[in-house]
């Protein structure tokens, strides 16, 4: 008998902080194409931790747009606000390894720092944390967490990639890509309004949910290198990974999020058929399937 592969899982993962449009609908139409043509399953989250931008109105007509596309998951819908306590658990395990610090800083304390620093590091989305914090001595950080100091939790980055060691992950259209644990500085593995992160419930999640192809805009890509880190670090399985192309509109601009009129709820009213919109998507990822 040959190897037994294990059932293709794919997911969609959006936040509720909008009506599903082209760009989004694109995305779930490839994660579960993939799962449909392999005979496996097609999973949806609702990835609605960052609670002052997430509304569940959002989240209801996200999922009636998906339904009336014809895009049906499989499954209960997993809501990332119901399990807080799973991104707790993930991030105790972190803590007892010694990988994290609470951070104290505020937005402009860092803002500060960076700007009087010569030669601030920089990732994909700007600055890095300056480690401002990470050098708080123990004593230090009990004290103002004892007095009631609002703080956010990091991950110590260079600790962890000398745990995580060498690493690399796959990208079915790039290949092997070499892992760059440093890439996001000691990003935040809980908010300060909120006890997690995107990248901590996407890794816990991705890895209780079973999911073994992720299938997501290439403007994620960046992140992928500290999911990789933390699935290491927490001793998860590696899935195989999928970036797309993001969607344009015929003059090649991306499109975004603020552009209203195309969101799926628009085109549905303005008469389209589910098939005509589907081929609308497809047309703007100019055939990539
Ligand atoms: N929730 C993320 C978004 O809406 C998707 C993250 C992912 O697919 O990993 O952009």
């Amino acid at each position: 008998m040959g190897p037994v592969m294990p059932p293709v899982v794919t997911r969609f993962a959006p936040s509720p902080t909008g009506l599903l449009h082209l760009g989004s609908a694109y995305s779930a139409m490839v994660a579960r194409n993939r799962a449909r043509e392999a005979g496996g399953r097609f999973l949806l989250r609702i990835e609605d931790t960052d609670i002052r931008r997430c509304r569940r109105e959002y989240e209801t007509a996200i999922l009636e747009d998906l339904k009336w596309l014809g895009l049906d998951w499989d499954g209960a819908v997993r809501r990332q606000s119901d399990h807080f306590s799973d991104y707790g658990r993930a991030l105790g395990r972190l803590d007892a390894l010694g990988l994290v610090y609470p951070c104290f800083c505020s937005r402009a304390e860092i803002e500060r720092e960076i700007a009087a620093s010569a030669s601030a590091p920089h990732g994909p989305d700007g600055p890095l944390y300056p480690g401002t914090c990470r050098h708080l001595a123990p004593a230090e950080r009990k004290r103002r967490i004892a007095a009631g100091r609002e703080h956010c939790v990091r991950l110590d980055s260079e600790r962890s990639a000398a745990v995580a060691g060498p690493f690399e992950f796959i990208d079915e259209r790039r290949g092997r890509i070499e892992g760059q644990p440093l890439l996001m500085g000691d990003f935040v593995l809980a908010r300060k309004d909120t006890p997690t992160s995107y990248h901590l419930s996407v890794t816990v999640d991705d890895h209780l949910q079973g999911v073994t192809l992720v299938t997501r805009g290439e403007d994620i890509l960046p992140s992928t290198h500290v999911h990789v880190l933390l699935q290491r670090l927490l001793g998860y399985a590696t899935p195989l990974y999928a970036h797309h192309g993001l969607i344009t509109d015929p003059t090649g601009r991306r499109l975004a999020k603020r552009d209203k009129d195309l969101t799926i709820r628009s085109l549905r009213e303005s008469g389209l058929s589910p098939e005509e919109v589907r081929r609308r998507i497809l047309a703007a990822a100019g055939g990539q399937a």
